[in-house]
């Protein structure tokens, strides 16, 4: 049946930070058929009629994450990274089972749609419980095989024909895509991800990297290879395609300028980069250069939150840091990252902003707050969002049309009894 969602305003989520006061949202079929301001609203004939006292925005789209990872978070809290992989994640990762995997999945997916976010990307263990989650919550996921050498994983050939498999039999309804995950440069040999980026290629996929997280990890390559990490891969046939690189906090020019030649994408995931101490990502000289970024929050261990809303905050604030000017990266930009860049980042034209055509993917700010007013201009509205917006003001959330989030609530799953299941399976994991 055809929904019409009247609303104080519209956030469009495009490069200019449109915002549509007094606004109209018609949807259909699971996507958006017209939007605009009400006055010039076409007749509603016969759609339900759903008025919404706050600011609907798009659907934010997380462009990197291990979600599964709310088993761990706060574990290890302050550990250096090497102790923190060695005596806290490796060893509870090696106790983990699928059926762990799904319910952490599942829970972090209603958190996350609980916080606006309707797509995310995720690079961990059991892809196809991953999907069964999201099949279970109603929310879109990108879900990239890992290509990782750890104990009990098969060797790398296994690991990425399972990954293509698994790819290349999934329905294309738009709810679940699989793609290829190769961890990083430093962890997975060069000729494992050629192969890796040409079976991408070939199958139109999703690659999914770390790269130049932290300043170290490609000292190794560098003495080896006297290239730096994105050199490498571009001289190994690594780049081209979708492919989709986390962090690139440590890039210098060239870096950048290959990012750009090839159409690299970029993850940003600045809580993460905070708390891990790895850097400031040169977001500015990115967007300049016309390299394509959307905002990741990273796995809930290194961040810890799952609120993408709120982590806009830390972008914005970065960047004028880093730029020493509060000019450096706009509300609107912000926005943006989260929205319609996340979705050109991430190659999904059809997700990440309030336009005819695309999926109508819904998220409704309740903005009787103190901290959404005064709005003396409609763009105003934007500023707020990033300065003092968080996941706690979503209160109701589409998928495709579909209500997963009524009134703070999930429509889909039981959140208190998945926060209990993930308490004690965290705690079975922890365990010596
Ligand atoms: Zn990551």
């Amino acid at each position: 049946m055809p929904h019409r969602f009247t609303a104080r305003a519209v956030v469009v989520g495009d490069r200019a930070g449109t915002v549509i006061p007094d606004a109209v949202i018609d949807v259909d079929g699971g996507r958006i058929r017209w939007v605009g301001p009400a006055a010039e609203a076409p007749p509603a004939e016969g759609a339900e009629v759903v008025e919404l006292s706050g600011v609907l925005m798009p659907g934010l789209v997380n462009t990197h994450s291990h979600a599964p990872m709310v088993l761990f978070r706060g574990q290890g809290e302050g550990l250096p990274l090497d102790r923190w992989l060695q005596e806290v994640m490796w060893p509870r990762e090696a106790r983990l089972t699928a059926e762990d995997v799904e319910v952490a999945m599942t829970a972090a997916s209603a958190e996350m749609l609980g916080n606006g976010v309707t797509t995310s990307v995720e690079m961990y263990f059991h892809p196809d419980r991953i999907a069964a989650a999201v099949g279970t919550t109603g929310a879109r996921a990108i879900i990239v095989s890992p290509l990782i050498p750890l104990p009990g994983m098969p060797p790398f050939e296994k690991q990425l024909r399972a990954a293509v498999d698994l790819a290349t039999g999934a329905p294309e309804d738009g709810m679940v895509e699989f793609g290829i995950g190769p961890h990083a440069a430093y962890t997975v040999p060069l000729p494992v991800l050629r192969e890796a980026a040409v079976a991408a290629r070939e199958h139109a996929l999703l690659l999914h990297l770390h790269v130049a997280e932290t300043a170290t990890e490609g000292a190794d390559l560098l003495a080896l290879h006297g290239l730096s990490v994105p050199a490498l891969l571009a001289a190994h046939d690594v780049l081209g395609g979708r492919v989709l690189a986390a962090h690139c906090v440590h890039m210098d020019d060239a870096d950048l300028d290959l990012w750009h030649e090839y159409d690299v994408a970029v993850a940003h995931c600045p809580a993460s980069n905070a708390k891990l101490a790895s850097g400031i990502a040169p977001l500015r000289a990115m967007l300049d250069r016309g390299i394509r970024v959307g905002m990741g929050t990273d796995g809930p261990a290194s961040n810890d939150g799952l609120d993408l809303l709120a982590d806009l905050r830390l972008a914005a604030s970065f960047a004028r840091l880093a730029g020493r000017s509060a000019t450096a990266l706009t509300a609107a930009e912000a926005i943006w990252l989260a929205t319609g860049a996340a979705a050109e980042a991430v190659g999904r034209p059809d997700l990440g902003q309030l336009e005819a055509g695309r999926r109508a993917d819904l998220v409704h700010v309740d903005t009787r707050n103190l901290v959404f007013e005064p709005v003396g201009d409609a763009s105003d509205v934007l500023a707020h969002l990033v300065w003092s917006g968080a996941g706690q003001h979503v209160r109701d959330v589409w998928v495709g049309g579909r209500q997963l989030v009524r009134d703070f609530t999930s429509t889909t799953v039981d959140t208190e009894a998945l926060r209990s299941d993930v308490a004690a399976r965290a705690a079975r994991l922890a365990a010596r």
